[in-house]
């Protein structure tokens, strides 16, 4: 069997969409799967403007996903160059070709002419495509004009009556007729290649055997198949993916900090949770396993198991596993990841924090890190809070008992010299002992006095510890003189 060789082509928008990666994931695991090669190549032909640092936000974003290419820009291979505008002399020859088999031509048409000739159409309530006006000139006169020096364009000459079909992996058979086709530019007036043109000069060329990409490409492909047939080239199996939605109506979006991998990692979702996630957007393994490390992935990766109906980008389900994901990292791992994000609550607060006791009581309860602020903040501060909260049916506690609780708690809180979480425990728990209460009865109003929220991570003597003696102190107070 012939090596399968897949490709993921990105154009160098300085972002990673989380489609593309994707497209990238599942090249990239088939080649893996097959023993293949997996290609990187980098479209920018088509591009208005360059952007400063693009390409390497394509590197650094497959590298630290685990997805190394065989060939690619900086790593080489026997197909190169792999970056279009590199290989931007090689495809005027190949359009060239194709007009001499008459399978394309020159076109002169000037942007006013054609403005006018889509305005006509459009007023006569028709598509405007273009009306081979040019495909009609004489040898003589496109010789003079290329002669001249007149600027042009070579456009694809493609069948006006008919039907065109191929076989799609995901998809099945696809049908067009051939009067939706138009005679789309293959090389632009400044010499370049349309991305419609380069795709198929660099599959071909790069021996790619499967191509996938977004099913954007679905209705292009029967021209593609067109330029292929008429250049005598194998055709390369398509696999076509469809779009990942946030919901059923809606694209992952900028707008909505949803649609990029960096979007992500800022948050601090893990990448390898993201990219298992992504896996499943779109494809599943035919049973009911959700969690695969890359080796997994390439193991089970069956392209015969891509979903036909659109991907669902499900955050819920995402922050779910990612919690998983976190959860299973090794404590000290998890530590240094989400330092950074407990400087962030406790920028500038005149207190320490104990941060590995207060990570190891996280630790457990952290879905996404960007999380984590909002679930320390009233470590910082005590937040304003309704005195519904001492109200438990459970412990039979409420605004009226806490009272007596926490003159029970506030001197022996008061005598304890050495502040550890043992300490403060024995301490009260004996107070609490000889009261004959429940634990939960002074525990729960406890925790809310110096605390304010219904739920925290670590329970009363916890978060004594972590605030400090003073700060306990003076919390307990201001919390006994409003109940
Ligand atoms: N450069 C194209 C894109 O970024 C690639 C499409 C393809 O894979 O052929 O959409």
């Amino acid at each position: 069997m012939k090596e399968v060789r897949t490709r993921f082509a990105p154009s160098p928008t300085g972002f990673m969409h989380l489609g593309g990666l994707r497209t990238a994931l599942y090249n990239y695991l088939y080649a893996k799967k097959n023993g293949g090669k997996f290609i990187l190549r980098i479209e920018d032909t088509d591009q208005e403007r360059f952007v400063e640092g693009a390409t390497e936000v394509i590197y650094d974003t497959l590298r630290s996903c685990g997805m190394e290419w065989d060939e690619g820009p900086d790593v080489g291979g026997a197909y190169g160059p792999y970056v279009q505008s590199d290989r931007k002399d090689l495809y005027l020859p190949y359009a060239k070709e194709l007009v001499e088999k008459g399978a394309a031509y020159y076109c002169f048409c000037t942007k006013e002419e054609l403005d006018e000739r889509r305005a006509a159409a459009e007023a006569r309530g028709e598509v405007f495509k273009y009306d081979k006006h040019c495909m009609h000139l004489s040898k003589e006169e496109i010789q003079q004009k290329l002669d001249a020096g007149v600027p042009y364009v070579i456009r694809m000459n493609a069948p006006t009556e008919g039907e065109s079909s191929y076989e799609d992996v995901v998809f099945g058979k696809l049908t067009f007729p051939n009067d939706t086709l138009d005679d789309m530019v293959l090389i632009k007036q400044d010499g370049m290649p349309t991305y419609n043109f380069a795709n198929v000069i660099d599959d071909h060329l790069m021996g790619i055997t499967h191509v996938m990409r977004g099913m954007e490409y679905l209705s292009s492909t029967p021209k593609y198949n067109l330029l292929y047939n008429a250049f005598g080239w194998e055709i390369p199996e398509y696999v076509h993916l469809t779009t990942v939605m946030r919901d059923a109506q809606h694209k992952l979006s900028k707008r909505h900090g949803d649609a990029y991998y960096s979007d992500f990692i800022e948050k601090g979702y893990l990448k390898e949770a993201l990219i298992n996630y992504l896996a499943l957007v779109g494809w599943n393994p035919g049973d009911d396993r959700e969690f695969f490390t890359m080796d997994e992935l390439v193991d089970v990766f069956d392209i015969h198991r891509l979903n036909n109906s659109p991907g669902i980008f499900d955050m819920q389900k995402l922050n779910w596993m990612n919690a998983r994901y976190i959860a299973q990292m090794p404590f000290e791992d998890y530590l240094a990841a989400v330092t950074p994000w407990f400087d962030k609550a406790f920028e500038g607060m005149d207190r320490k924090m104990d941060y590995k006791r207060l990570a190891e009581l996280l630790h457990s309860r952290t879905e996404v890190f960007n999380q984590v602020p909002d679930m320390v903040d009233f470590l910082r501060e005590m937040p304003a809070f309704d005195k519904e909260l001492y109200f438990n049916k459970k412990m039979k506690t409420s605004a009226e008992t806490a009272g007596a609780a926490l003159d029970l708690c506030i001197p022996v809180l008061e005598g304890i010299e050495d502040w550890s979480e043992t300490v403060i425990h024995d301490a009260v728990m004996a107070k609490i002992a000889e009261s004959g209460l429940k634990n939960g009865a002074v525990l729960w109003p406890l925790r809310i006095a110096i605390s304010g929220k219904q739920s925290t991570p670590g329970g009363a003597f916890e978060i004594a510890y972590l605030l400090g003696k003073e700060e306990t102190m003076k919390r307990l107070k201001a919390s006994r003189a409003d109940v």
